[in-house]
């Protein structure tokens, strides 16, 4: 057994790492900036009986064991700590809803333009794998849904963008690069040929085969609940947390790291490091010069609501709005995803992106107007309680620049030193919760 590592960085990641590696080192230290480890899985009540989280964050089963025994607990008796979903019911807006799919459909364009988007879709014979997002879109859609839809859709996620800078990441990172344009029945059949099931999505939840559940923690503090027990599993296996701290300076010998000097002068000894925060910190920390500019993000203003009145939608958990037209991007509802259908309790939490200058100009009226307008409450319905805040700087512009800059920089952080590894949503390698846990995984094992 080895005597000592640091993990950089208590999101998710960090602490499944904490776990992973508590089995080889004797002591484990997680240094995190903020007053508590988690990141996004976070809940806050504000004093109230409910709980608001940060965005839909929800496991899914993994295909490793051991992992999924980390996340879950006990495999056996999962229903008693999780709120188990058959299915994820995450519908979307795009000039209309379709409570059915979380993908745009391109059936409410107005007829000619649709007629006009089917022609150009139908006249391509082979699709085109390039990582450019221009080329991608025009070459396997055509230009009008590459005008009417992609690029508008495009602009609300990223704002004023040069779209010839965009990877087609960009759109898959949501699952945006297939939609729905036919009949039920017709894209079943188109869907046996690749060139249409790369294109097209399925309409329904009901016609997803992939038979996947999705877990949300049960009672009613929310996914931070998830958090808390982490914390009491992370004590009984001696982890140290440095809360609202840093890494100020990496100190090696050979390409070794020796120690690590936190922002408050602590010096940790150490025989491995592993680094979930951007690594251009790591370089800084380490001396170490790089080129490189500093990749433009996208800030998250959350509004926390509760109204008076019951939601009207009483199925979905969480719905996307890709309409360029509404500040609203995504919606948790929690009756619905807390399954406590039957409460007249009406509390959501809405995801506004934006950049983080235009932030103050967004207030909650111009939210609960478009989520009168959206049908999501009931027009007469009052608040009777709001929270706003900025995340700021949470979602990178994934530019064809950005991917190579994420590669460089976390090559160059780790080839600098032996008993360094990187992990999490900046290493570039995932950005889902379960992807970038499976990729922990693998690194770690
Ligand atoms: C707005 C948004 C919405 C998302 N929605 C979803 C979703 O619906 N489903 C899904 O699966 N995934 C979603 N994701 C992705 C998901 O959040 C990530 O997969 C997950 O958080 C990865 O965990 P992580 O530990 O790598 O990063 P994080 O959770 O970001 O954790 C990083 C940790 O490092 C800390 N930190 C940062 N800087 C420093 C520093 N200098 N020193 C010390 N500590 C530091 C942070 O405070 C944080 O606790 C979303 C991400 C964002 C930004």
């Amino acid at each position: 057994m080895q005597n000592s590592c640091v993990i950089v960085g208590g999101g998710v990641v960090g602490i499944i790492a904490a776990r992973i590696l508590a089995k080889k080192y004797k002591k484990i230290h997680i240094v995190e900036k903020s007053k508590n480890i988690g990141g996004l899985l976070l809940s806050k009540n504000y004093g109230r009986d409910t709980y608001f989280d940060y965005g839909p964050h929800i496991f899914t089963l993994t295909k490793i064991d051991d992992l999924n025994k980390k996340l879950f607990g006990s495999i056996e008796n999962l229903e008693k700590k999780w709120l188990i979903h058959d299915k994820l019911f995450d519908g979307n807006f795009f000039l209309k809803w379709n409570y059915n799919s979380p993908l745009i459909d391109i059936r409410n364009l107005p007829q000619k333009l649709y007629d006009k988007s089917i022609n150009q879709l139908n006249e391509i014979k082979s699709l085109s794998f390039v990582d450019d997002y221009n080329s991608y879109i025009l070459k396997n859609f055509g230009h009008t849904l590459k005008k009417e839809v992609f690029d508008k859709v495009i602009k609300k996620i990223y704002g004023n963008v040069n779209y010839d800078d965009l990877s087609i990441k960009s759109l898959k990172v949501f699952g945006l690069q297939r939609i729905i344009a036919f009949t039920s029945d017709l894209t079943l059949s188109l869907k046996k040929k690749s060139i249409y099931d790369d294109r097209i999505a399925y309409h329904s939840f009901d016609q997803d085969i992939r038979n996947i559940k999705y877990f949300y923690p049960k009672g009613m503090r929310g996914i931070g609940q998830w958090i808390e027990d982490q914390k009491k599993i992370l004590k009984k296996n001696n982890v140290t947390i440095h809360k609202s701290q840093t890494i100020n300076k990496i100190v090696s010998e050979k390409g070794v790291i020796k120690s690590l000097i936190l922002e408050d002068g602590k010096s940790i000894d150490i025989d491995f490091c592993l680094w979930t925060i951007p690594p251009a910190l790591g370089l800084r920390a380490g001396n170490i010069k790089f080129k490189g500019n500093i990749p433009k993000t996208r800030s998250n203003l959350i509004f926390h609501l509760e109204f008076d009145k019951p939601l009207k939608n009483k199925s979905s958990t969480y719905l996307w709005n890709w309409d360029p037209d509404f500040k609203v991007f995504r919606i948790t509802l929690y009756p619905n995803m807390k399954k406590i259908i039957e409460s007249n309790s009406s509390y959501l939490t809405v995801e506004v992106l934006c950049d983080f200058e235009e932030a103050r100009s967004i207030n909650v009226s111009q939210i609960i107007n478009e989520l009168k307008k959206l049908d999501i409450v009931p027009k007469g319905s009052e608040v009777i309680f709001n929270k706003s805040e900025l995340l700021p700087s949470t979602i990178p512009i994934l530019t064809k620049d950005y991917e190579k800059q994420t590669f460089k920089l976390n090559s160059i952080l780790e080839d600098s030193y032996s008993n360094l590894k990187t992990a999490g949503r900046y290493s570039g390698r995932a950005w889902f919760m379960n992807d970038t846990l499976v990729d922990l995984y693998q690194i770690l094992s």
